[in-house]
């Protein structure tokens, strides 16, 4: 029985690419039938390349933008440092739009615009009919499948939009700036084709208190490290938006069959600008470990080795980067020793890119 996967994303292709190379050419499920934009920061880390690399994806021939510095600010004060690791900038409906093309190309059947609305060991129920395997990949994403749920995130909601401000974009070539403001922090990165990538987890009670997204964006606004944004023009009708992510979660082996990918196995706090690549590590390890006869539970055991310590890291610095005096001590800490950056990085990050990409 070919293995099933749920979800055309990132865990997902790159399970289908290296399984498909394996020999075990298998079935995806995608409920989406056209490329479309992501809530995501878009900020492709060393590792997430690498792993890029390793599928035969190269995002600088899609149009990526070089990332070689990062920007704290805090109210007023701000801080910079050169990033450790080479990063990169591209949309994700480039990015995804062609892992999906090669992944196509590669599995035995790919179903778009077919959504699994239920899935157990053996079975799934989808909106074309149901689909039987004993190799069941759950590569879902932010979004639960009944039958397979992981706990409520924070009371928090996270939104994007595309700016076009020409002069701000100039001057943040190659940064991405993090701000921090009271109840949430936002990322501004240029992407390709001239635009600004605004991304943003705002608390709960902030955004309900302002009522509205034109509100909580003159909120933003009222940042330093934005105000500039203020001269731009919003490109999407509407900014994307998305709730309760349940960073922090850790998918233990369950016993039940099911392999989880990507977000459904482990959800780094969105700063640390490695959840792609988490997924797409998912996704590899995965169809290696399956392709090599493991079981679920020992794929599961052997990702939750790898990403417990920076998912760990990175929530305990989330917790710190929420209080005011924790986000100064940052910035005082980027300024003073941007060693910091480099000890930071390290400490979240997955995988060893030099590994991944030999083992492409
Ligand atoms: C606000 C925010 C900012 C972020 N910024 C960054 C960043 O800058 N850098 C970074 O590395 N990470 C970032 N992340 C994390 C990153 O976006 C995720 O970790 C990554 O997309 C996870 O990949 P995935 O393959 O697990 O899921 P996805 O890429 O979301 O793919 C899941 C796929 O499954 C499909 N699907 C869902 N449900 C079903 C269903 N029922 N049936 C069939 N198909 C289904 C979806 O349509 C989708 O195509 C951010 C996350 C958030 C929330």
């Amino acid at each position: 029985m070919q293995p099933l996967i749920i979800g055309g994303g990132l865990a997902g292709c790159a399970a289908a690419i290296d399984l498909a190379r394996a020999g075990l050419r298998p079935c995806l499920i995608e409920r989406n039938s056209d490329p479309h934009d992501k809530i995501c920061g878009e900020f492709l880390s060393g590792e997430a390349v690498a792993a890029l690399a390793g599928l035969g994806v190269q995002p600088l021939a899609l149009g990526a933008v070089p990332i070689t510095r990062v920007e704290l600010w805090a109210g007023r004060r701000q801080a910079a440092a050169a990033l450790p690791f080479p990063a990169l900038s591209l949309s994700r409906r480039v990015l995804d739009a062609d892992l999906v093309a090669r992944s196509a190309a590669l599995v035995s059947e790919y179903h778009p615009g077919v959504a699994v609305s239920l899935a157990a060991a053996g079975e799934i129920r989808t909106s074309a009919g149901p689909l039987a395997s004993n190799r069941i990949l759950i590569a879902t994403g932010k979004h639960d499948v009944r039958g397979v749920p992981r706990p409520a995130g924070p009371d928090q909601i996270g939104f994007k939009q595309y700016f076009a401000a020409p002069a701000l974009h100039r001057q943040l070539a190659g940064t991405v700036r993090v701000v921090f403001f009271d109840g949430g922090y936002a990322g501004l990165q240029p992407v390709e084709g001239g635009r600004l990538n605004l991304c943003l987890l705002a608390d709960g009670p902030l955004y309900r208190s302002l009522g509205s997204w034109p509100a909580l964006l003159d909120h933003l606004l009222a940042q330093p490290g934005l105000a500039a944004l203020g001269d731009g023009q919003a490109l999407l009708a509407k900014p994307l938006a998305i709730s309760r992510v349940p960073y922090g979660h850790l998918a233990p082996p369950a016993g039940d069959g099911l392999w989880r990918l990507g977000d459904q196995a482990a959800v780094i706090p969105s700063f640390c600008g490695d959840g792609m690549g988490i997924a797409l590590e998912s996704g590899r390890m995965a169809a290696s470990m399956l392709a090599a006869g493991a079981s679920a539970d020992a794929y599961q055991a052997a990702l939750l080795a790898r990403t417990r310590r920076p998912v760990r890291l990175a929530m305990a610095a989330l917790g710190l980067a929420e209080t005011r005096l924790g986000r100064l001590a940052a910035i005082a800490g980027l300024g003073a020793i941007p060693g910091a950056l480099a000890l930071l990085a390290r400490m979240t990050r997955v995988a060893d890119p030099g590994r991944l990409a030999s083992a492409a």
